[in-house]
């Protein structure tokens, strides 16, 4: 689904002291993010990793390998800052565009001159996203061979010593800040001032830049999927593409819900609204955007469907950042729909409790209309359902004394299973839980919630509701193992647009 546009820019000049010739550099730069000391432009690589060739062969006057001043520079980035390099000591050339990112000496740039006073150039290129600035896919260094270098830390002129040259270390160390994304600073001490100086080290604002570039998530609020339908709403105070991806002009809202994916499964996701205009997204949970759908023109809704393998990942609901259908807003309230279907159970999201304490239980449920061959949460009124859970008991806790719940949530009302298979009504303040069983706690506690129900003939013909089962032992019956996502079940009621 995604559309790759490569292109090749010519980053950074790394430029002598004495005479600055920024024009070019300033031509090319991007906007910087306003505010921020670090200069950033969003483009950033996948996951805050890249794997990074270097085998330059040969030694400096003080007797360091170049190629070791470069490996140290890179374990300097990785070490202090959120981004990791992989070290690969294997020759690659940096003027191959071949996906590999390296680094080497020569007297020219891949065959264009090097600009007066140019110690080394950066490049970079860049895969487009879904949303946000592009992603760096590789990012290439060349050092100027003409220049004289040495290796050492401290003042740029080693005082009292013949100087043997510039320190490449702390060249190297300015280019791959380019290789990571970040651009010139020229206000605050930093490796990544557009001159080389006394600074050896990384500094604060060095630091900072790459935390802000690589922590994106963090400036949203992520919401868990529910599967089923949910009312919810984009508007002022959501987080926007710009903050998501750190970077870009796309100041749409944007909301976020995160949910793993144990087996492949069947997805369809829906946003339909009467006012906002709603775009799908799925990505990772590193932001390998997986699959967009803008919805038709005709309204404002969308719908989403996707096979999806093992893994976490986010449905994203976004809208444009300039309108494209007069009838829908870039904000407003909008109804969710998750369906899926299923060849297994699966997994029912991450163990909680009542009061909180850790146990390493974990459950597994599904509903099925087919006697266990698919599992799916939409059935129609007709249909012959099977709803079971099984859960896998901490093992501190099998073979004590306990007690299994079961629990159903209907829009309106809490009902819970009683040992003679009756669902009975919790929901008035008050009214204790109900124990479906107690028992000794075996290893895998099996529960069949219902079995062959088919809901027309008991006059259901449009109903959603979620189960949750749960434990406890006996010897401390108000704490109780449970899953946070419950066991969806849609009856009747058509998903998305009604397509
Ligand atoms: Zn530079």
């Amino acid at each position: 689904m995604l559309e790759l546009d490569f292109h090749r820019s010519l980053l950074s000049l790394f430029l002598r002291r004495r005479i600055l010739s920024l024009a070019m550099l300033a031509a090319l730069a991007p906007l910087p993010a306003t505010s921020l000391a670090y200069l950033i432009d969003g483009t950033k690589w996948l996951r805050g990793e890249a794997e990074f060739y270097v085998a330059l062969p040969g030694l400096s006057s003080a007797e360091i390998s170049w190629n070791s001043a470069v490996i140290d520079a890179l374990n300097n980035w990785s070490t202090n800052t959120l981004f990791n390099f992989t070290v690969v000591e294997e020759y690659k050339d940096p003027c191959v565009v071949d996906g590999f990112s390296s680094i080497d000496f020569s007297k020219d740039f891949c065959g264009s001159e090097f600009g007066a006073n140019t110690l080394a150039v950066a490049t970079r290129r860049y895969a487009d996203q879904e949303l946000g600035s592009p992603n760096i896919i590789e990012a290439d260094i060349v050092v100027n061979s003409e220049e004289r270098y040495d290796i050492f830390d401290g003042p740029l002129v080693r005082f009292g010593l013949i100087n043997k040259g510039l320190d490449f270390r702390r060249i190297a160390l300015h280019e791959l800040g380019h290789v990571i994304g970040l651009d010139h600073e020229e206000t605050n001490p930093a490796i990544m001032a557009p001159t080389i100086s006394d600074v050896f080290e990384l500094q604060e604002d060095d630091i900072a830049g790459v935390k802000a570039l690589y922590s994106g998530l963090d400036n949203c609020k992520i919401k868990r999927l529910s599967f089923g339908s949910s009312s919810e709403s984009l508007s002022s105070g959501d987080c926007t593409v710009q903050e998501l991806t750190v970077g870009g002009s796309d100041d749409s809202y944007i909301d976020l819900y995160q949910f793993e994916v144990s087996q492949s499964a069947q997805f369809e996701f829906s946003a339909s609204s009467d006012t906002l205009d709603t775009v799908l997204l799925l990505a990772t949970t590193d932001l390998e955007y997986l699959a967009v759908e803008t919805g038709s023109t005709d309204d404002c809704n969308s719908t989403l469907t996707q096979t999806l393998d093992a893994g976490s990942y986010f449905l994203m609901v976004n809208t444009f950042d300039i309108p494209v259908n007069a009838d829908c807003a870039l904000s407003g309230n909008y109804d969710l729909t998750a369906n899926f279907t299923s060849e297994a159970q699966y997994r029912l999201g991450p163990t909680t409790s009542l009061l909180g304490s850790f146990s390493q239980a974990s459950f597994t449920g599904g509903i099925s209309a087919d006697d266990g061959a698919s599992f799916g949460n939409v059935f129609s009124p007709w249909d012959s359902l099977d709803i079971i859970a099984e859960i896998t008991v901490d093992p501190i806790h099998v073979g004590e004394p306990g007690f299994l719940m079961v629990a159903a949530l209907l829009p309106d009302a809490l009902l819970m299973l009683n040992e003679e298979n009756q669902f009975v009504d919790v929901t008035a303040a008050g009214t204790p839980l109900r124990i479906y069983r107690s028992k000794v706690l075996a290893e895998t506690e099996r529960i069949d919630i219902l079995n062959d129900l088919v809901p027309g003939p008991l006059g259901i013909f449009q109903l959603e509701a979620n189960f949750v089962v749960g434990y406890g032992l006996s010897a401390n019956p108000d704490e109780v193992y449970f899953h946070t996502t419950p066991v969806n079940l849609i009856v009747g009621i058509q998903s998305g647009d009604g397509s």
